[in-house]
């Protein structure tokens, strides 16, 4: 929930930025509270650092304005703001020992002596590192340099500590200690930390809130319970945790259908008969004998986690998991029940749409059965279908028409791969054109963020003339 009653101190409106052409972030807007621990979350280059950078002054916004404490700074340099810097790769004076180090923005600012004593003194006790002071920081583990680290940017006392992936370079069971301790030292300095990371268990542990990005866009804003129990959507869904999610048809208010079954649930305002994305987190699943299950299917595998069994269940076409404390047979028929308030309901990401084209027939030849048109710059054929010159033409072409060119070809060249869901059944996969944006299945996974080429089979099209060149 919005903590409305704690105080702003960053907010970013509406922030553009492009990056040789490229749009990296797409107008985003945050508001940080004082003393709030923010996690900024997705996967890689979707734009956390520059979101992180911007508010730190090292990049420049296109547009949309920077505020600290309700002033505008943009275009302030990184020095003049009350924030301070923690990077992965800790960026320690290798020649001086663990006070200097830390003492090093005191001298700066040319504070008394005694007074830089009393200060790095306090901040290595908060840090745990009481003891440490003549140590050289070369001859500290991992998880020590980068409690120097954050002392030497708490100590100047900024009110906004700014960590980039900081714990990136330790181990996991450092790295688990560590995510604590920081939590601890964030609460004890009561200082407001921008945190990104692309670990999500790091987001879940540390956050106060979460701030999910893909794609230069903030998809949700909220508490890591919020996050998790509440996904807007299936980007969210899919990226925190595991979850089955499943194309639904909100069938009225409350009444949700799956896999060919009718369920309750607790959602409404979703219309009639309407498509969704259903989210069910596989320990919200429980297993009951057949006759008694909301949903019946088939334990293809089974595996033991040290707390809970993963089950694989294949119920029709789709792969549904289950985390229980319950074992099952392989090859055995279970029933799977599940409360109405456990069963999320979300807007599907791409309204069909977007796999529409209306184009204009450039050229056609009737004999040989095939039309052309252009699309973003490239020419593209149809065979086995004649329209004449001139007329428009409507094509809608289902997710299953849509293919990523093996023989690296394609009709659209360079298309961007913006998030990849699996569906229990198959990759539901959504692509960026320079002008549109395509919604595709596939059953291999493909690489978020990379550029392919796309091929349309038009024998799986749905062709209607709409006019020809000259009504418009
Ligand atoms: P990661 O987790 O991999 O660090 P990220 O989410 O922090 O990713 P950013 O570092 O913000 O992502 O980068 C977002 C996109 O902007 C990436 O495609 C990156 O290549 C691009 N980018 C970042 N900085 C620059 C720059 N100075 N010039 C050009 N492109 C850049």
């Amino acid at each position: 929930m919005e903590q409305t009653t704690k105080n702003t101190i960053v907010s970013l409106k509406d922030i553009f930025v492009r990056f040789d052409g490229e749009v990296i972030l797409n107008h985003i807007n945050l508001d940080i509270h004082e003393k709030e621990f923010v996690t900024i979350l997705g996967p890689s280059g979707c734009g956390k650092t520059t979101t992180l950078r911007i508010i730190g002054g090292f990049v420049e916004p296109e547009s949309g304005d920077v505020i600290f404490d309700g002033k505008r700074i943009n275009g302030t340099p990184p020095n003049k703001r009350n924030v301070n810097t923690v990077f992965q790769k800790y960026s320690l004076f290798p020649h001086l020992n663990v006070f200097d180090n830390v003492a090093f923005g005191l001298k700066l600012k040319k504070m008394p002596k005694d007074e830089i004593k009393k200060k790095v003194t306090k901040m290595l006790a908060t840090v745990d590192l009481k003891g440490y002071e003549k140590r050289s920081v070369s001859k500290l583990s991992g998880g020590q340099q980068q409690r120097v680290a954050i002392a030497r940017a708490i100590v100047c006392d900024p009110d906004i500590i700014l960590l980039d992936e900081p714990l990136g370079a330790l181990d996991l069971k450092l790295r688990k200690s560590m995510q604590l301790e920081l939590k601890e030292i964030q609460q004890k300095t009561e200082k407001t930390f921008i945190y990104v990371t692309h670990d999500q268990e790091e987001a879940l542990t540390m956050s106060d809130r979460v701030v999910v990005m893909n794609n230069g866009v903030i998809e949700q804003i909220g508490t890591p319970e919020d996050i998790y129990n509440e996904p807007v959507n299936a980007f969210v869904a899919d990226f925190i945790g595991e979850a089955n999610i499943l194309n639904g048809t909100m069938i009225d208010d409350c009444r949700i259908q799956i896999l060919g079954r009718e369920l309750e649930c607790v959602d409404k305002g979703f219309g009639k008969n309407t498509p969704v994305d259903v989210v069910i987190r596989p320990e919200d699943i429980e297993i009951t004998a057949p006759e008694n299950g909301q949903l019946v299917g088939t334990v293809e595998k089974l595996t033991f986690k040290g707390v809970h069994y993963e089950i694989s269940v294949r119920c029709g076409k789709c792969e549904i998991l289950i985390h229980s404390t319950k074992s099952a047979e392989i090859d055995s028929e279970i029933g799977m029940r599940v409360i109405p308030f456990n069963i999320q309901i979300m807007n599907k990401l791409l309204p069909f749409y977007d796999n529409v084209i209306e184009a204009e027939v450039t050229y056609s030849n009737e004999g040989e059965n095939y039309f052309e048109f252009e699309l973003e710059c490239e020419t593209i054929k149809v065979e086995n279908k004649y329209f004449p010159q001139g007329a428009r033409v409507k094509i809608t072409l289902p997710p299953e028409a849509l293919s990523l060119a093996g023989d690296g070809i394609g009709d659209l060249k360079d298309v961007y791969i913006e998030s990849v869901v699996y569906k229990g059944e198959h990759n539901e996969i959504i692509l960026e054109s320079d002008e549109r944006k395509w919604l595709m299945l596939s059953d291999t996974d493909e690489q978020v963020a990379t550029y392919v080429p796309l091929a349309f089979d038009f024998s799986k099209a749905v062709f209607e003339v709409v006019g020809n060149a000259e009504e418009g």
